[in-house]
């Protein structure tokens, strides 16, 4: 599918240029209502069964603004180190589509609730800074549902169950230079919102769409260039992918000697190009007036501090401290904090354990393993925090061997059994009671007397050997420690 990129433009001509990139995302909120009533907002009802009069647009039907949805924009807006207008205004943004049945959209316009903020990515360790120009809320459309390829089998369906689905919108400064920027900023971006529960931003939901726009420029020019919005972008790899066309289609034509026109494009998955739609419409097409139906949003002082004292943990402040706390690496820090699910099952195996280390390879090694074989998310795990947690804490005093607590898990992953229960129940315990391991290490030594041979004539290396046979007819239960000061002693 990169086939196309490269018709279009070499690896050199595109260097010559800088790209300049800014995106709008729309993230759906996770209230249990919708924003200006109280329809729930639940996935996959059967069509046109969560309405009523106000999300339908009926006349005389009035809007009344949720309190939840407002302090989750709040919450989004601190997260995006934005300033928090003390008053902000709804505006109605009028356009005309089926699924539309107002008419307009309840948006914001040149009051929105936050603005100026900024969040940062890091990319192979290096940090930067993407400014946010403003965060706003808005209602969301129906959906409309295409269906069918030949004009005599073909459908359209409108579903309006999404009418009124609160949304916040979150516009970028033009500040990213490349399409992996892109992809990093989403990335924060989604993780963001996913930590301080404001939505789970599943992109196959629709609950995080994203528009991204793009223009080049000669390396060293000052002005921007004319900039194409690209929209259809349902996946971050799909972004990434649409981002590479375009800049190398616009540097394409500049370098014919053409323009670029500033219009919105459609990413086309299937050919992996992006296609001209329509020219872009200017906010004076929307007619934007104040909604009349809505007095203004005031957040006071002390509004706002109540929604920050409830902020949860934010992913960056969190991978640092894993990384000060826990003296993880910032690979591992970053991959237990990719997920918030993740970072919390991380930190209660940690704390249980009592080896943050050991916690952290167990979860992204042995635990990851069985999650991806079962095709469980971490929240289904077969093995709880809690018992992952015992298992390491009971190897810790050497009570099992490394070699045991692996057959010990795989069993707890199969039944999802305690490693209590496991150990209790087949007999498991390490053998540290001397009279025993005696018994073991004196046939051991009797079954091999020419290597006892060998290691009375000097070669104390066949030592490894007898501890060897000593774990194998315990089967892996004899404490390795005690196996070694008995043999030295038998031996010598
Ligand atoms: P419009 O008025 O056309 O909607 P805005 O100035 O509101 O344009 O910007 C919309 C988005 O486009 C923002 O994310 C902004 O960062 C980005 N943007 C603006 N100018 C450019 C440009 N020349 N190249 C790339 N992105 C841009
Ligand atoms: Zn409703
Ligand atoms: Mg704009």
């Amino acid at each position: 599918m990169s086939a196309p990129v490269a018709e279009l433009a070499s690896r050199e001509v595109i260097s010559k240029y800088e790209t300049v990139i800014g995106l709008e995302v729309h993230v759906q909120l996770a209230t249990a209502s919708k924003i200006f009533c109280s329809c729930p907002t639940s996935f996959g009802a059967p069509p046109d069964t969560n309405v009523c009069p106000v999300c339908l647009g009926l006349p005389g039907a009035l809007p009344v603004l949720s309190r939840e949805a407002v302090e989750m924009a709040m919450r989004a807006a601190m997260a995006l180190n934005c300033t928090i207008r003390r008053v902000s205004r709804f505006a109605r943004k009028n356009y005309f589509y089926p699924d539309l049945p107002k008419g307009y959209q309840i948006s914001q316009y040149d009051e929105p609730i936050a603005e100026h903020g900024w969040l940062d990515i890091s990319m192979d360790g290096t940090h930067k800074r993407i400014g946010i120009t403003r965060v706003h809320m808005e209602d969301d459309a129906g959906k409309s549902i295409h269906e069918g390829f030949r004009d005599s089998d073909r459908y359209s369906y409108v579903d309006l169950n999404r009418c009124g689905t609160p949304l916040i919108e979150i516009v970028t400064e033009p500040d990213m230079r490349s399409s992996d920027e892109a992809y990093a900023f989403l990335t924060e971006l989604k993780q963001t919102m996913q930590f301080i529960e404001v939505s789970a931003c599943d992109m196959e939901k629709g609950q995080l769409r994203c528009d991204a726009n793009v223009s080049v420029r000669l390396k060293g020019a000052e002005k921007l260039g004319t900039k194409a919005e690209v929209k259809n972008l349902n996946s971050f790899r799909f972004l990434k992918m649409a981002l590479d066309y375009e800049i190398a289609r616009q540097v394409a034509v500049i370098e014919a000697g053409g323009r670029i026109v500033q219009e919105t494009r459609l990413y086309d998955v299937a050919s992996g190009e992006t296609i001209g739609m329509r020219s872009k419409e200017s906010a004076h097409d929307y007619r934007y007036f104040p909604e009349p139906d809505l007095v203004p949003l005031r957040i006071s002082e002390a509004w706002q501090e109540r929604v920050r004292a409830a902020m949860p943990e934010l992913p960056a402040k969190k991978r640092e401290r894993f990384m000060t706390d826990y003296k993880l690496s910032e690979y591992d820090a970053n991959w237990l904090t990719a997920d918030r699910v993740v970072s919390e099952f991380f930190e209660a195996t940690a704390r249980i354990s009592g080896d943050p280390k050991e916690a952290a390879n167990w979860v992204m090694g042995d635990l990851a393993a069985v999650l991806k074989a079962q095709g469980k998310e971490i929240a289904d795990s077969p093995v709880s925090a809690q018992s992952l947690g015992e298992l390491l804490a009971v190897k810790g005093k050497g009570e099992i061997s490394g070699k045991l607590a692996k057959e010990i898990f795989a069993k707890m992953a199969a039944t999802g059994d305690p490693p209590a229960a496991i150990i209790e129940r087949e007999g498991l315990k390490q053998i540290s009671d001397t009279g025993a391991l005696e018994k073991i290490v004196d046939d051991v030594i009797a079954a091999n007397p020419k290597q006892l041979e060998q290691y009375r004539g000097g070669k104390i290396t066949v030592l490894a050997f007898f501890v060897g046979q000593v774990m194998r007819a315990s089967r892996g239960q004899a404490n390795p420690a005690a196996v070694n000061e008995l043999l030295r002693r038998k031996l010598g």
